[in-house]
């Protein structure tokens, strides 16, 4: 993987934070972190609107303010669905300038903190990032280029709903720079769709990625599994379905019930926990037979097409993270912080334009490190190499000695050198394994 940056001296640091005791003198409190390069470092960008709050959706996503009247127009009116552009002209032109605004102020409030580093790769999520007009993308990524700097290659990535789909838009995103479309498909079934609360059909996810794939050389379709009433047939006819439109890469979830949705409150009918086996193995046998690779927990990518953002994310590499309820994980010559902002977009705005700093920023104890490290790390289906842990948490493989030994004792995690790789058992119990490098 790529290694970016510069190994900024601590007096640099601008984040106010400092382990200097006395700058003029140069006098350094010893670090506890010791890093030889600075992790390689990722943008993550955060368009928080969407058409509709989908009923199992916990993201950071808030309904468009079109689309608020259109609910209401739905409503009194059943048939009144769509316009003639689909959804795709839900949110103001206005809102969205405004929002780009604050995103470039907050990239300005960035650049201090990555001194002399490059981008590896760039994530446009959401929420529905392609509600933002391609003109708008377009003047957000020139943005970013002329603040940091990112090689010729690097993977941008942008998330895209079916129901915002135009041929025209997807051309426009391709030209402002977008070279990975990230489609949230989550079925092909009408019906599954319906019982999703998605605001598309399954017409129109084929068309969606039928674009998409003609146009983008690196196309990902997110499928969800364990659909209420959905049984093994169900879920391998989506995968199918994927399979033969030919994109590079499939992200396979099972639908979960997360906390503060409105299936959390009132749950679907879901298979039972035997189907509910029967249908992950079976959509995972069926993406491997069809030629894609089982690399991370929920990802299969085609040879050469894994993701580049995520496996730095998984490896935990460091990302800036700019919009509403945006994270950031940012190394420093002696510290690791984490940054959280408003989740709220408005409130997000009005922050950016009185020049406000994120909400919350907190550095990592090292007794934290071993817990950060491995919750991202174990997912990974090969295994991540044991010299990620020196590099990126600054830290002796020494750390983890205890907790290693106690997976290694239980069978959870296999013996094999230079290598943090969960068993077999180690993957079905992932949380468990995880949870034993919580030290205290
Ligand atoms: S489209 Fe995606 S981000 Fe938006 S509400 Fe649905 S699941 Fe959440």
């Amino acid at each position: 993987m790529e290694q970016n940056g510069s190994d900024k001296p601590a007096f640099m640091s601008n984040s106010g934070a400092t382990s200097t005791s006395n700058l003029a003198g140069r006098v350094f409190m010893p670090s506890e972190l010791r890093f030889a390069a600075m992790p390689p470092l990722a943008l993550y960008i955060h368009l928080p609107w969407c058409v509709r709050k989908c009923p199992y959706c916990d993201f950071n996503s808030h309904l468009a303010p079109q689309s608020q009247l259109r609910e209401v127009a739905i409503q009194l009116e059943p048939k009144a669905v769509q316009s003639e552009h689909g959804f795709a002209d839900s949110l103001p032109i206005e809102l969205q300038r405004r929002y780009l605004n604050a995103l470039v102020a907050d990239l300005d409030q960035q650049l201090p903190k990555i001194w002399g580093r490059k981008l590896y790769s760039i994530f446009i999520g959401g929420g529905t990032p392609s509600l933002f007009a391609p003109e708008l993308i377009d003047e957000l990524l020139a943005a970013v280029r002329a603040r940091f700097g990112m090689p010729q290659t690097g993977e941008i990535t942008m998330e895209a709903n079916p129901g915002t789909f135009e041929q025209a838009r997807f051309e426009g995103f391709r030209k402002a720079g977008v070279n990975r479309l990230s489609i949230g498909v989550q079925s092909f079934s009408d019906s599954h769709l319906k019982a999703l609360g998605r605001v598309h059909n399954s017409e129109q996810a084929i068309a969606a990625v039928r674009s998409a794939v003609a146009l983008f050389d690196e196309v990902n379709i997110d499928l969800m599994y364990a659909l209420p009433h959905q049984n093994v047939e169900q879920a391998l006819a989506d995968v199918a379905q994927a399979v033969a439109l030919n994109s590079t890469h499939l992200s396979l979830y099972q639908l979960t019930m997360e906390p503060n949705t409105l299936f959390a409150a009132k749950p679907p009918p879901l298979p039972d926990d035997d189907t509910l086996v029967d249908i992950e193995e079976a959509v995972h046998k069926a993406a491997k037979q069809s030629g894609f690779e089982h690399y991370e927990i929920s990802a299969f990518s085609k040879p050469g097409h894994r993701s580049q953002h995520n496996l730095n994310y998984w490896g935990f590499g460091d990302y800036l993270g700019v919009g509403a309820g945006a994270h950031a994980k940012i190394s420093y010559s002696n510290r690791i912080e984490r940054e959280n902002r408003h989740r709220n977009p408005m409130a997000y705005m009005e922050e950016m334009e009185g020049a406000a700093q994120p909400l919350e920023v907190r550095t990592l104890a090292v007794k934290e490190l071993p817990f950060e490290f491995m919750l991202n790390a174990l997912r990974l289906v090969d295994g991540a190499p044991e010299s990620w842990f020196v590099e990126r948490c600054g830290r002796p493989l020494s750390d983890l000695q205890k907790p290693l030994n106690a997976a290694l004792s239980k069978g959870l995690i296999e013996a094999q050198p230079g290598l943090f790789k969960p068993t077999e058992l180690g993957f079905r119990f992932l949380n468990d394994v995880q949870q034993l490098f919580l030290v205290g």
